[in-house]
């Protein structure tokens, strides 16, 4: 989401002069988006702001001004103690209000500082405006849209209900609009992105309240739209219109991102996450019951208060029952403000190291079978760019693997069958299973060389 939040700061800004440089140095407006997920989220801010302020004193003793904004869920949680403790700050601004960035700008020019951290009565997305064309096209051809924001979950450990504020589910003709003129300008591949994606209720065209399931289901019918993928999920928010989703439409990638985070019944309650194990492991049977394949990928918490060696067998139990094609985990850490950064029982540093290597043993192995399981198969890969290597080009599959081919550039932007010859760490390499046919789609020579070579 700070990716996508970032590109819309550009967009807003770009009707005021402002175009993108390669460089913080070269700038003339640099702005942090921060995330207050990871631990020791503000002393990277602060420690980046120190850097900064070396680079804004040197360009004041060039006759130069560098204005510095911090943006982004840190902002909005440590706004006012930023402005305090960070001279070289000129704007704070939340998540919900980068849209009001020129008049911040503006006011921070006249007055010095300006801080917004306040969530604004109107949606910020009908502030936004549109991506140009070219910039569109230079992003490439998988692309993000945001369909919903903040959360009503309150699990104990997170900042984002505080941080993005409730549940807003964008209207689903604006959601619509924004895909269709994406799929004008060459993007093949939308993530639908939202705190709790699942949850987006957002008023149809129709009058009626769309469910995400819904919500896919049109979108697979614009034109140029290849594949839809959707993160982040929560497992209470599974419904039946998503599972038709996966089972009806061809665009919708077999590949579920969801959380659970703890396989222990008694820490999911402390966590607040409002499900059982069982509950998740009903959600995960209800996705392969309308096609095994479907892969999964989760995040989980090692190391939560109170967390006993029984609650983490637990964990490791569910991980081995489900199966993942990936995962991220991280150890626990408190945020402040948030009601598990008061419990009590803290599970010690070496336990929490030891569980976490443990447990990232246990997906390790599982990702790489899965890796290893599409060697000697065919899958379908979109085509996303050149690769580093001279002629390759690089694209991903269903399961976002990078899948590496020798191939025309003719190719990006295009999905085709690769047969996979081998796997590279996490990568996958093979070659494309059919002939290119159109026009200009040849080898370039120097790969038809090393081909026959070979
Ligand atoms: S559902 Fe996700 S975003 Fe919402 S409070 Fe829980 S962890 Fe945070």
């Amino acid at each position: 989401m700070n990716v996508y939040d970032a590109q819309r700061m550009v967009d807003t800004l770009q009707p005021h002069g402002f175009v993108e440089t390669a460089s913080a140095d070269d700038a003339d407006l640099v702005i942090l988006n921060t995330c207050h997920i990871r631990e020791k989220a503000s002393e990277k801010v602060y420690s980046e702001l120190g850097r900064l302020r070396v680079a804004k004193d040197e360009a004041a003793r060039q006759g130069r001004r560098i204005n510095v904004a911090v943006a982004g869920c840190v902002a909005q949680a440590e706004g006012a103690e930023i402005i305090n403790r960070a001279p070289v700050v000129d704007v704070v601004v939340g998540p919900q209000s980068y849209h009001h960035l020129p008049e911040l700008l503006a006011r921070a020019e006249r007055d010095g500082r300006a801080l917004e951290t306040e969530f604004p009565a109107e949606d910020k997305f009908a502030f936004l405006p549109p991506p140009k064309p070219d910039v569109i096209r230079a992003r490439g051809i998988s692309s993000f849209v945001t369909i919903q924001e903040g959360c009503d979950k309150f699990c104990t450990f997170c900042v984002v209900p505080y941080t993005r504020g409730s549940e807003v589910s964008r209207p689903a003709a604006k959601i619509i609009d924004d895909v269709k003129r994406l799929a004008d300008n060459g993007v093949r591949e939308i993530t639908l992105i939202g705190q709790n994606v699942n949850a987006y209720h957002g008023e149809g065209p129709d009058g009626r309240i769309w469910s995400l399931g819904t919500l896919l289901r049109h979108l697979a019918e614009i034109r140029g739209i290849v594949r839809l993928r959707y993160s982040t999920s929560h497992p209470r928010d599974v419904d039946e219109t998503l599972i038709e989703a996966h089972r009806d439409i061809r665009a919708v990638m077999p590949f579920v991102h969801l959380p659970v985070q703890s396989g222990s019944d008694r820490i999911l309650s402390a966590m607040n996450r409002k499900h059982s194990a069982d509950d998740y492991r009903r959600a995960v049977d209800r996705f392969r019951s309308v096609s095994q394949d479907i892969a999964f990928s989760s995040d989980f918490i090692v190391g939560f208060p109170g967390e006993s060696e029984q609650d983490f067998q637990a964990t490791l139990a569910l991980v081995t029952q489900i199966g993942y094609a990936a995962a991220y985990s991280f150890k626990y850490s408190p945020r402040p403000g948030t009601p598990a950064a008061d419990m009590q029982e803290m599970v010690s540093a070496e336990v929490m190291d030891e569980r976490l290597a443990r447990l990232q043993e246990l997906i390790d192995s599982q990702q790489s079978a899965f890796n290893k399981a599409a060697i000697g198969t065919t899958v379908d890969v979109l085509f996303e760019r050149a690769a580093r290597n001279p002629g390759q080009i690089v694209g991903r599959t269903a399961y976002l693997q990078p899948a590496h081919v020798m191939a025309p550039e003719t190719i990006i932007g295009r999905v085709l069958p690769v047969r996979i010859e081998s796997l590279e760490r996490y990568s996958l390499l093979g070659e494309l299973a059919t002939p290119l046919v159109a026009a200009g789609e040849t080898m370039p020579a120097h790969i038809s060389e090393t081909r026959m070579g070979a």
